[in-house]
Order: structure tokens, then sequence, then C-alpha cells
């Protein structure tokens, strides 16, 4: 997976005379790894502010764009079989929360790993404990994303492409399907529901 790759690179290309404490403390930075979403995530929490509220205390001169940030990756709305490999596919299987966690590991953890190696280049050895409420806030910025309900129930196949739902759509005749799959449907072939013919099943759109 990404997050384990960058972590590999992160140590092969580091020579300098502190490699042991170096070595030691990217160890123990592997306690991000562990971080599971906080129970209550507060609404309306402005996460790109406390993130950057974080960093200032582990960097203080820190350069706003190295602000860890997610909602690149959220706000494409990408459906896990879009990805070339399959194991997104597979996860989000599982559901209940499992396809957030695995955007977390693959793109959140992956930049605090940079961002670990370019603060220590400049600053040498850092808090642990500041590094691990970097790293719940931003796993907390994901879980708390304007994700449909269903992502933390169990995963349901979409009728028409039976790959996973994350983003879906609720038809007037209460059917659910992939938001493209259904949009595709209606502009394409009829403006019917794919399962049981009701007419107009996006109506809710149109007011
Ligand atoms: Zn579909
Ligand atoms: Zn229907």
């Amino acid at each position: 997976m990404r997050d384990e790759h960058a972590f590999t690179k992160v140590a092969y290309f580091y020579h300098r005379k502190d490699a042991d404490s170096f070595f030691q403390f990217s160890q123990d930075f592997r306690r991000l790894l562990a971080l599971q979403p906080s129970e209550v995530l507060p609404l309306n929490l402005n996460y790109q502010d406390l993130l950057s509220q974080h960093l200032k205390a582990l960097y203080p001169s820190h350069d706003p764009s190295h602000v860890p940030d997610m909602r690149d990756h959220l706000r494409v709305e990408i459906e896990p079989s879009q990805f070339d490999e399959e194991y997104p596919e597979q996860l989000a299987e599982k559901g209940y929360g499992a396809y957030p966690y695995f955007l977390w590991k693959e793109y959140g953890i992956t930049q605090l790993y940079y961002l670990f190696l370019g603060i220590w280049r400049d600053h040498g050895p850092q808090s642990l404990d500041r590094w691990i409420a970097l790293g719940q806030t931003l796993l907390d910025s994901v879980y708390a994303y304007d994700w449909p309900s269903s992502v933390f129930q169990a995963a349901e196949p979409c009728p028409i492409c039976l790959q996973t739902m994350v983003w879906t759509k609720t038809t007037v005749c209460g059917h659910v399907f992939h938001v493209h799959c259904l949009t595709n449907h209606v502009l394409r072939h009829s403006n019917t529901c794919p399962l049981w013919r009701c007419p107009r099943p996006m109506v809710d759109d149109d007011d």
C-alpha cells in the first residue's frame, strides 16, 4: 500500500549523522498507522484551521501550502471501482467505514510521512504527541466529510453495475443506485427506475 511505500522511501533516503534517532523516531511514527477515527466528530469544525494550528506547533515557520489536505481526495467523489487496483473495491465491500479508512491510509498517512521527512530535515527531532494530534485531526477530517450514511453500514452493490456503492442516489420509488449509473440510465436509456420502471425516478431533483 502507498503508506508503506512512503515509509520505506523515507527510511531509504536518510543518510545523516542523526540517522539513529531518525530511525527510532520513524519507527515510533508508525503509531499513526494504528489511529482510529474519534468517536465523536463535532459538526462544523474547520479541520483545515485545526491542521494548520497543529502544524504550526510542530514547525512554527511552516509554509501554509504544507498543511496536509484530504479535500481533493474526497471532493472528487471517486467510487472504489474506479481505482486501477482491485483492493479499494474489496475494502469498500466490507462497508462500515472501510472506504474512508482506505482513503486515509492511501492519501492521508502518505502526506504525513513526506511532511515529517521535510520537517525533520530542517528542524530535527519532533514531538510524537504533536504528530499524533495532527494525524488524528487529518483522519477525523476524512470521516467528518459529508459521506452518504450508507458508507458506514453494510456495503450494498449497485443493482446496475453490481459494484459496491459509495456515492448513491435514492429514487422516488425508494431504490438505491450509484449516482452515475442512475444518471446514465436516465439520460441514455429511459427516464424510468431500472428496477420497477417507475416514471421519472429522479423527479425530486427537478424541485
Ligand atoms: Zn453502479
Ligand atoms: Zn424503483
